[in-house]
């Protein structure tokens, strides 16, 4: 029996249960990538196309040059491949978002047709959200009992199974190059990306490696400060499943339990429960979860918002922010809620535009994480922070990157300021080469909440 593997978000040998499973129960298989534009709900990001052509190469060698890719409508390029190689089973990763439910039902109703078995498995999640229910068997829409009550007390994620023994690949002609995917743009912005990122299914578990050997026993106080490393920086390894979070979640569990290792699994549990919510909630792609926002009236500015994109705003801590995520593809979890809070709150811009940006910039750019981290700062999603939290990035710059470094790593224009003034450096008696402040925090803070009282 020969079957393929189709690789979608699970670019990785190990733990990889289509793979594994295709390879215990087939004589040969064929991994098969299709670059799917036609069937896709948004199109992948400039960054995330320039990761996606790494994270195939890589895996194109770790499978002995043996995947096939293809660039096209995947139930035309599927249902041809099947009949053409006498393929009688297909492995592939479980689809969690409603857009991907919807295509796999229809190819798998095709295949069957076809005469071929479609075997499905979990690779993506340590919970399958349709089995986290509340006691009256509605969704969770709280992080906490979500977490604590509805995942750790009643499911224990599935153990990890390691590689395949054994591979052994069904030989075809597939001249696609991973080139002709037409992943990265014409103009080269990603040169200098290869000297910050190394793509690979091994670099993903070097660094988790290195990550638990010291930098975790920082975690839950050293998280918050982006200047420090205390973070992993596994997202986008996450994202195109890389690395297994089943095989992290193990290993995490060989561990000593403490608030560090505890604090990190828990941040794990944050990206399960975004895909929880928009399994359960897909509307919340596109619309707010509290549909009492719908009335808000956004004011949209081009021109601010520009200014936001542009690391441009006059306020220290949020340009450099932008600038990290534009110069390395990145940025940190808090300046993410700090940048988030200032274009939805301050300049009254909708997170959609925002999350917009960040689909595009972010190397992590996760269809699930980034409208749930939307939503969440916003105010308008589930357990949300409220709309009137309003991050003072004055205040934020000045507690949490309180020597400066990261402000001035990404924001060198300012070095000669005095510390003092290095978060509102428009009080600094001599004139710098800078933008002035967008907007008045006071006055927007003011607008923001008035603009709130009218839905309230
Ligand atoms: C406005 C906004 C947009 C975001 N967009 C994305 C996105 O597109 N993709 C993405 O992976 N994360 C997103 N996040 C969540 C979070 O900022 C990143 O996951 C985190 O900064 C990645 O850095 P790290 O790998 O060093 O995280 P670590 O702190 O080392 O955490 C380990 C892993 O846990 C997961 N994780 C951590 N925090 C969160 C969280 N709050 N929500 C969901 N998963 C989390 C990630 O997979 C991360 O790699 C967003 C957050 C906000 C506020």
């Amino acid at each position: 029996m020969n079957s393929i593997v189709l690789f979608k978000n699970n670019l990785r040998i190990n733990d990889n249960p289509a793979l594994y499973y295709a390879a215990k129960h087939s004589e040969k298989i064929l991994p098969v990538y299709i670059y799917d534009n036609i069937n896709i709900k948004k199109i992948l990001g400039s960054a995330s196309r320039y990761w996606l052509y790494n994270a195939l190469n890589s895996l194109k060698k770790s499978l002995d040059g043996n995947l096939c890719l293809y660039n096209g409508d995947s139930s035309k390029i599927l249902k041809e491949t099947v009949k053409k190689y006498s393929i009688s089973s297909i492995f592939c990763e479980q689809p969690f978002l409603k857009n991907d439910i919807a295509l796999f039902e229809k190819l798998k109703r095709e295949l069957l047709q076809c005469g071929v078995k479609v075997n499905v498995f979990n690779c993506t999640l340590l919970w399958d959200p349709k089995l986290v229910l509340k006691k009256d068997n509605t969704p969770y829409k709280v992080f906490t009992p979500y977490y604590r009550r509805g995942c750790l007390e009643k499911i224990a994620p599935d153990l990890p199974l390691g590689k395949p023994n054994k591979l052994n690949f069904l030989k075809i002609n597939n001249d696609t190059d991973i080139k002709d995917l037409n992943l990265l743009s014409k103009f080269n912005w990603y040169d200098k990306m290869d000297n910050l990122w190394k793509i690979s299914e091994d670099s993903a578990t070097q660094i988790f490696d290195s990550f638990l050997d010291s930098s975790i026993y920082h975690y839950k106080q050293g998280r918050d400060f982006p200047a420090s490393n205390y973070t992993s920086k596994l997202s986008p390894y996450i994202r195109f499943g890389m690395i297994s979070v089943n095989r992290m979640w193990y290993e995490l569990n060989k561990l000593d339990l403490d608030r560090n290792i505890a604090h990190y699994k828990s941040e794990i549990g944050w990206r399960e429960f975004s895909y929880y919510l928009l399994y359960h909630f897909s509307f919340m792609e596109t619309d707010n979860l509290q549909t009492k926002f719908d009335d808000f009236v956004w004011q949209n500015s081009t021109e601010k918002f520009n200014a936001w994109k542009k690391g441009e705003t006059g306020y220290p801590i949020v340009d450099a922010a932008m600038r990290e995520l534009w110069q390395t593809g990145y940025m940190h979890n808090r300046m993410r809620m700090v940048t988030a809070s200032f274009l939805v709150k301050n300049l009254l811009i909708d997170w959609r535009l925002g999350e917009s940006w960040f689909w595009d910039c972010l190397f992590d750019a996760d269809y699930a994480s980034n409208i749930a981290g939307w939503q969440w700062t916003a105010g308008t999603g589930a357990d949300a922070a409220p709309y009137f939290r309003i991050f003072n990035p004055i205040l934020q710059g000045e507690k949490f990157d309180n020597e400066g470094k990261y402000t001035l790593k990404y924001v060198p224009e300012l070095k000669n300021i005095p510390l003092k003034y290095l978060q509102k450096p428009w009080e600094y008696s001599i004139m710098l080469d800078y933008a002035s402040p967008i907007v008045n925090l006071k006055d927007s803070r003011e607008n923001a909440l008035f603009q709130y009282s009218l839905i309230k």
